[in-house]
Formats: C-alpha cells, sequence, structure tokens
C-alpha cells in the first residue's frame, strides 16, 4: 500500500532547499498575509539574509505597508520595487491593472534574480486553483511551496502561539489581503478569498502561473528524491 505523506514541517522543507539550492540560490516573496508571516517566523532562523521580495502595487491598505515596514526594522531581507503610478488602469480592466502594477514589477524582479528558485507561502487550502500545488514545482521559475499543507486554522494557532506580528485587518474581518480597491471582507461560511476581486471571475492576480504540465512534479515528501 502505498501512503502519500504531506508534511506540515516547513524547517525540514526550507533546509532540504537550503542544501539544494544553497544560501543565494532562493527567494521568497509575500504580502505579508498570515501564511507570510508564519513563513518568514521560519526562514528567520534558517536563512535569515533570504531576499524577500514584495511587490508594491501603489494601491495597498496603509496596514499593509506598516506591517511591511515593521519586518524591515526586525532585520529581515526585504526588497520593495517603486510602484508604477504612472499606471491607473483600475477602470479598464483587473487584469490588465495586476500585470501593470504587478506581474511586470515581480518579473522584472525575477529575471533580475535569474537562476533563483522561489520559496512561496501558498497552501493547498487556500482555494481550489491552488488545491494542486506541490512541495516544488517546475514552471518558468522552480517553486518550493513548504507551506502547502497547512490549513487556516494551523496558520492562525501558530500566529497566536508565537505571537507574530500580523496584518490588523484580519481582525476586522478580511480573511486574505491584496490591493485595497480589489480586497473586501469575507462574510460567515465564504472560503478564504472570496473577498478577492468581489463580483469578478479573477481568482489570481497572475504571479502564480500554473506548473508546466510535461514536468510532473512530486508529490509529497517522500518522493522528493533527497528530501
Ligand atoms: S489587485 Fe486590483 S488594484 Fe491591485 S493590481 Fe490587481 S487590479 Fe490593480
Amino acid at each position: 500500500m502505498h501512503l502519500t505523506f504531506l508534511s506540515k514541517q516547513v524547517n525540514l522543507v526550507l533546509k532540504w532547499a537550503k542544501s539544494q539550492y544553497g544560501d543565494d540560490g532562493l527567494f521568497m516573496s509575500t504580502a505579508f498575509g498570515p501564511n507570510g508571516v508564519v513563513l518568514l517566523d521560519h526562514v528567520k532562523d534558517i536563512m535569515p539574509k533570504l531576499p524577500i521580495f514584495f511587490i508594491d502595487t501603489g494601491r495597498h491598505f496603509k496596514e499593509t505597508l506598516e506591517l511591511r515596514d515593521r519586518y524591515i526594522a526586525k532585520g529581515f531581507n526585504i526588497i520593495s520595487n517603486e510602484p508604477r503610478e504612472e499606471v491607473d488602469l483600475l477602470n479598464s480592466s483587473a487584469d490588465e491593472c495586476c500585470d501593470n502594477r504587478k506581474v511586470r514589477p515581480f518579473t522584472t524582479m525575477l529575471l533580475a534574480n535569474d537562476g533563483r528558485t522561489w520559496i512561496t507561502a501558498l497552501s493547498r487550502y487556500q482555494s481550489p486553483e491552488r488545491a494542486e500545488i506541490k512541495f516544488l514545482q517546475h514552471a518558468q521559475w522552480n517553486k518550493v511551496n513548504p507551506m502547502l499543507a497547512w490549513n487556516e486554522t494551523d496558520v492562525w494557532d501558530y500566529i497566536r502561539e508565537h505571537k507574530l506580528d500580523y496584518n490588523p485587518l484580519h481582525d476586522e474581518g478580511y480573511r486574505s489581503i491584496g490591493c485595497k480597491p480589489c480586497t473586501t471582507k469575507t462574510k460567515p461560511g465564504e472560503p478564504v478569498r472570496a473577498g478577492r476581486w468581489r463580483g469578478l471571475e479573477k481568482t489570481e492576480c497572475g504571479i502564480h502561473a500554473p506548473p508546466s504540465p510535461e514536468e510532473p512534479c512530486p508529490t509529497s515528501v517522500e518522493e522528493s528524491p533527497s528530501l
């Protein structure tokens, strides 16, 4: 009988990634959501100098920018872009706006760090689109997803147990926070990302493209040869 084991041990995956790609071969991205602050808490001991990309869209809540600044003050190696304020596309299409304010600045950051492997804070619980993510994904850039098996309760239990600094908007009913014009509170019983782009079919900004179907990925820690 084959048992699939999905580890919740973030440290194990981070140490494996460090052994595979080295200190200079990795970066992380975050918008300082609940998953992101948990991952940062794991990163700080294992890879304290890890470059951490934050995409400043110019449309964030002030609470998000203040949280970013507090994490900079804690010593994290956070790299922000200058927002593209000349771009005002909210009235044309959300996809175009995300492309200009998020995807393009992020791609510029990625290209400047070509060859590094991307550590994300994605989890399978977050949406149907994320339900199939693997620990290791090969797409245009390699991705490692150490938190894929965590659920929302795991995340908030960890935040409270470790007294982590988090976005105070979560205490007001925002469960997933992106840009201010495209983020609403969630109602009881709604999925965690229901408040994002409410009323649109859009569910992702575009930076998390799906993995290439030609490149099958390991489905568990056990199936990753050296993990
Ligand atoms: S989330 Fe909204 S405001 Fe932010 S880049 Fe996308 S469309 Fe523009």
